[in-house]
């Protein structure tokens, strides 16, 4: 998509573009030297996966600070958005489509993981 269309886009058609694969939902863990981001498979808390959904979309920033509402304005400056978002292929030049595997089976609830060791989470998966 041509930039001058997605400026153009109403909230309700960006919106639609997630297709609610939920791996922005996984925790990254950004080193503090290097600035380098790891994935994990760390879910959040809020993410139903059954029905691909954020349950508390409407007040996530508040519940959750780290969870960032998504524009046009900063969708490209979000380096741990992961490399198969549909919003990439707005502004990633090198943006290649790849099948959507899905999160089921792979990822553990925030709710559920040992938090004095969060670098046993960190996963190297071609899809995020
Ligand atoms: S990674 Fe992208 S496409 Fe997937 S849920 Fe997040 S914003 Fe939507
Ligand atoms: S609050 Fe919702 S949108 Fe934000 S990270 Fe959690 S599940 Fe995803």
């Amino acid at each position: 998509m041509a930039e001058q269309d997605w400026d153009n886009l109403s909230e309700q058609q960006w919106e639609e573009l997630c297709d609610r694969c939920g791996k922005c939902c996984l925790v990254s863990l950004q080193d503090i030297d290097s600035g380098e981001i790891y994935h994990t498979n760390i879910l959040c808390r809020y993410y139903d996966i059954e029905n691909k959904l954020c349950t508390v979309y409407d007040k996530r920033c508040q519940l959750v600070p780290n969870c960032l509402k998504l524009d046009k304005n900063n969708v490209d400056k979000l380096p741990f958005m992961p490399k198969t978002c549909a919003y990439r292929a707005l502004f990633d030049k090198n943006f290649k489509p790849q099948p959507l595997k899905s999160l089921q089976g792979r990822v553990v609830s925030e709710t559920d993981i040992d938090e004095t060791d969060l670098e046993s989470y960190i996963v190297d998966w071609d899809d995020i």
